[in-house]
């Protein structure tokens, strides 16, 4: 039969394959230090295995792996010189849960298990140091009284008070012997009254108890939430293990202490020892902050040799496990054991100091430094935030859960339709509700940021703001809205509607007045990352950016190149609506033609600013994508506007027929895109032209601009071909007006299912191809975006039908499906076609991971999200080759 229970010294662990699954974190963490040398104190783990076991033998432990334990408790006691159940020198352990994934709070931990009314004597002898020994038996029968029998903590921590307050001291480490003594044969009483039976006192019977109880914690209420709700499944973590440690002991008088500490700082990553410790205490106190902790800067002057042995211990464990840890140690008189490691959980910007400094000293190399920072942690880096220098000044209100990252400030509005109308009249808004509904949306629109006093990071109200870029809190329970009076009111303060109010979606904080933000900068170790992710990615990222300013953040990120230039963006500038109305409504192609050449003038201006910019990059140009009535008033508003300001004018008349007219049903499947330009070619024809002049214009110039001309919604190659053939009519004149060769390439999005089915027939005509991944997705699971997001998504995913939105992240099996046949075909006929894509979720590091795996040439993103994408191709780039290499072997 396979080993089971391995000692951390056992150099049969060194050959177990997936270490952390087969021992937990905690013991394979645990024997990996008892490896290199370090002080932990003797002990054994109990595979994860055994829980499974567990389980399937009707919640009992077979005799064989109990043959086990006791064998290793043989050796402990050999190595230990101490025994179970010694009245000289008795033997206490530590029962530890511990699975592959932490789950903080979840699972169970028994200490000083070995302790009778016999043995605590024996120890008080041993250490000549009654109020330790009582003190340990007062914690030991707490701790197996709640994990072994379930009493509630409330019961104890009762007694504990009360004796506190008899004995007029406020911390438990004052409590004298008669103070324990008490506490001791009290809560010993609570539990034969809690179970009806007499206190476990012999030291195997504890130990069997407190084995089983720990696997059975496994499958706790609260254990099977947790894993439901972080997604834990049974492939990620089945079981716990169970490490048997023998107990060192803080609270052994003032030479003796206890602590957590991060090796490196956790918020801005610099090399210091970051934490706390207790002077005479035991392990959970600092965790369950019974005590204040003290700095553990402080170690330095009150222990030196241990603060010595502390800092080599972090750096020897740092160079073994190549990341920041995140560790728990023990002092007892004056000696210093480690009981646990583990990675250390940093905040974004931490994680990118410790990548760069520690490739400087050599502890790790760039691909790793890259590939341990996850890109979509980098999105906290890169919105506004609250200025640090001045949330001094303003007093916290409350504290919510941090739903979508981002700082703002704005009035506080409880009512959705009044967050509508003076959100639209330009009024920054602070959205306050209890929870939101589909019908809310609009008013996130028109907010700067939404706050809610319910719900968790899966309520409709973190959803739709996350999917939406808006700063979000959502659970901030300790807020009290009142929508009769139109006030909050939390720690004694409340806000009135209109009072102004700032939120931070990254801390989940809510500030009052107006706490002034900061554009978020990339600081230079950024860059270095980003320079070593450019320098490995192998997908080219390129930028949505459809103005100069946007084209040249993207490139200061390190876009190369614009993969989506939305021309109709243009359009709606105050300077050029009307003149597109007037071209809308023209009566006449010759009347349409006036209006076009200015409009003509315009775009070209708006391409040569952008190709400036590019200069030297591919700049894919889209044509005019949404239907006519966009531009248009909506006819009812309209109506309801002429009756209200008797407008009976023929012009406006004109405008409402006109609107009329244009009016679709599913506008998203209608007249739009190739469809209008095939009503109005002409429309298409100034696009062209204006291309080609711009290009023109910059060759003059010497400036090195490429631009290339897309067209969005092609359903087929006779489509595609009709507006090729007006390309080609304007390429023949332009070259004749200038005299020379224009090198402007002619593609296709791929957004509509039947162009990713028939590729190969587009790829005759289309010089390259770029995934609109949005519309596809909406088409390929018949969802339009906005009813889906607003009304049932939130909802899918509460019910877990969805993981995730396709909107956010690409649908591999479906969309993806059709990406690598579009994909397959287009290449089959031109073998090194240029294929991109552009949706939101070019920005996405699970969607770039996948255009890498299917040789996409490059994803565009916001130019918010550019190095998000820049660091997750470089990802995907290395976690392939690392693939690659494992099948060869
Ligand atoms: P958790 O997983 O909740 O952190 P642990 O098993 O790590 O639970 O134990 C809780 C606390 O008890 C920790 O502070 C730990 O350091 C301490 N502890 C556990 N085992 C021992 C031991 N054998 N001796 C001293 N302290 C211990
Ligand atoms: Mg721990
Ligand atoms: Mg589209």
């Amino acid at each position: 039969m396979q080993k089971l229970v391995f000692n951390f010294k056992s150099k049969e662990s060194k050959k177990i394959k997936n270490p952390k699954i087969f021992l937990g974190g905690k013991g394979s963490n645990l024997a990996e230090m008892v490896k290199i040398g370090l002080p932990v104190p003797p002990g054994f783990t109990i595979s994860t295995k055994v829980c499974d076991l567990f389980y399937k033998n009707k919640k009992k432990l077979n005799s064989k792996i109990v043959k086990d334990i006791k064998k290793e408790l043989k050796f402990i006691e050999k190595e230990t010189g101490k025994k179970f159940g010694d009245l000289q020198s008795p033997l206490l352990v530590s029962v530890r849960s511990g699975a592959r994934v932490s789950m903080p709070g979840m699972m169970d931990t028994i200490l000083n298990l070995g302790l009778n009314d016999k043995t605590v004597l024996a120890l008080a002898n041993k250490t000549s140091n009654m109020r330790f020994a009582k003190d340990s038996y007062r914690r030991f029968i707490q701790l197996f009284g709640k994990v072994v029998f379930g009493v509630n903590d409330e019961k104890f921590d009762h007694v504990l008070d009360s004796a506190k307050n008899k004995q007029g001291v406020t911390d438990d480490s004052k409590l004298n012997v008669e103070s324990l003594k008490k506490i001791v044969s009290e809560y010993k009483k609570i539990c034969e009254d809690y179970t009806k039976r007499k206190f476990p006192d012999t030291p195997n019977e504890q130990l069997g108890l407190a084995i089983e109880a720990v696997f059975k914690s496994w499958m706790g209420e609260r254990a099977v939430v947790y894993r439901e709700k972080n997604g834990i499944t049974k492939d990620i973590a089945n079981g716990t293990a169970v490490n048997v440690v023998t107990m060192v002991f803080g609270n052994m008088g003032d030479d003796s202490a206890t602590g957590v500490v991060f090796t490196r700082n956790g918020h801005n990553g610099k090399r210091e020892i970051e934490g706390e410790y207790l002077i005479n205490a035991q392990g959970e106190d600092v965790v369950a902050g019974v005590r204040t902790g003290k700095n553990v800067d402080l170690l330095k002057k009150e222990m030196p040799k241990s603060h010595k042995e502390l800092s080599n211990a972090c750096a020897k464990l740092e160079k073994h496990f190549r990341e920041p840890q995140d560790i728990e140690f023990t002092i007892e008189q004056g000696k210093f054991y480690l009981l646990q490691t583990r990675t250390a959980k940093m905040s974004a910007g931490a994680l990118i100091k410790t990548s760069v400094d520690m490739v400087k000293e050599k502890l790790i190399d760039k691909n790793r430094a890259l590939t341990r920072i996850p890109a979509q942690q980098l999105e906290a880096l890169l919105h506004r935030t609250m200025d640090e220098s001045k949330i001094k000044d303003h007093k916290q209100l409350a504290k919510g859960i941090a739903a979508s990252p981002g700082a703002a400030s704005g009035i506080a509005i409880f009512n959705v339709k009044e967050a509508i109308e003076l959100g639209e009249s330009g009024k920054k808004v602070i959205l306050v509700r209890k929870e939101t509904k589909p019908e809310d949306v609009p008013a996130f629109f028109s907010a700067e940021g939404i706050l809610t006093s319910l719900g968790g990071k899966s309520s409709h109200a973190a959803i739709v703001s996350r999917g939406m870029g808006k700063p979000c809190i959502v659970g901030c329970a300790e807020l009290k809205i009142n929508y009769d009076n139109n006030t909050c009111t939390a720690n004694g303060i409340t806000i009135k509607e209109g009072d102004t109010i700032s939120i931070d979606g990254s801390a989940g904080t809510v500030y009052i007045g107006e706490v002034p933000t900061v554009e978020p900068k990339v600081t230079k170790d950024f860059q270095t990352i980003l320079g070593w992710a450019q320098n490995t990615k192998q997908l080219g990222i390129r930028a949505n950016a459809d103005t100069p300013d946007a084209a040249k953040l993207a490139r200061q990120y390190g876009a190369q190149g614009i993969g989506l230039c939305r021309t109709e963006r243009m359009f709606n500038e105050t300077d050029r609506i009307g003149l597109f109305v007037e071209m809308i409504m023209a009566q006449s192609p010759e009347e349409r033609n006036q209006v076009l050449k200015k409009l003509q003038e315009l775009q070209k201006s708006d391409f040569i600013g952008i190709l400036k910019e590019m200069e030297g990059y591919k700049v894919t140009i889209r044509l005019l994508d949404p239907p006519l009535h966009e531009f248009l008033p909506n006819p009812e508003e309209l109506k309801d506007k002429m009756i209200k300001e008797n407008d009976n004018s023929e012009k406006t008349q004109r405008v409402l027929d006109r609107a009329r007219e244009l009016a679709e049903i599913n506008p998203m499947m209608g007249h739009r895109g190739v469809r209008v330009a095939i009503t109005y070619p002409e429309i298409y024809k100034m696009q062209i032209t204006a291309v080609f002049e711009a290009a023109a214009e910059l060759a003059k110039k010497k400036v090195n601009a490429k631009p290339q001309i897309m067209i969005p919604q092609v359903g087929s190659l006779a489509e595609l071909n009709y507006i090729k053939s007006i390309y080609d009519d304007v390429k023949k004149q332009m070259e004749q007006k200038y005299k020379k060769k224009f090198k402007i390439n002619f593609g296709t999005m791929l957004e509509v299912v039947r162009a990713c089915l028939t590729s190969d027939e587009l790829a005759n005509t289309a010089e390259f191809f770029s995934f609109g991944t949005n519309d596809l997705t909406q088409a390929v699971f018949s969802f339009s975006r906005e009813d889906a997001e607003g009304k049932f998504l939130p909802e899918y995913m509460e019910k877990e039908l969805l993981e995730i939105s396709p909107f956010q992240s690409i649908d591999v099996n479906g969309v993806g499906h059709l990406m690598r046949i579009g994909i397959k075909q287009g290449r089959n006929i031109k073998k090194d076609l240029e294929i991109g894509i552009c949706g939101e979720h070019g920005g996405d590091p699970n969607s770039i991971k996948f255009c890498h795996s299917v040789d996409v040439s490059y994803v565009s993103a916001s130019p918010h999200r550019i190095p998000i994408a820049i660091v997750a191709a470089a990802q995907a780039t290395i976690e392939q080759k690392k693939s690659k290499k494992k099948s060869r072997k």
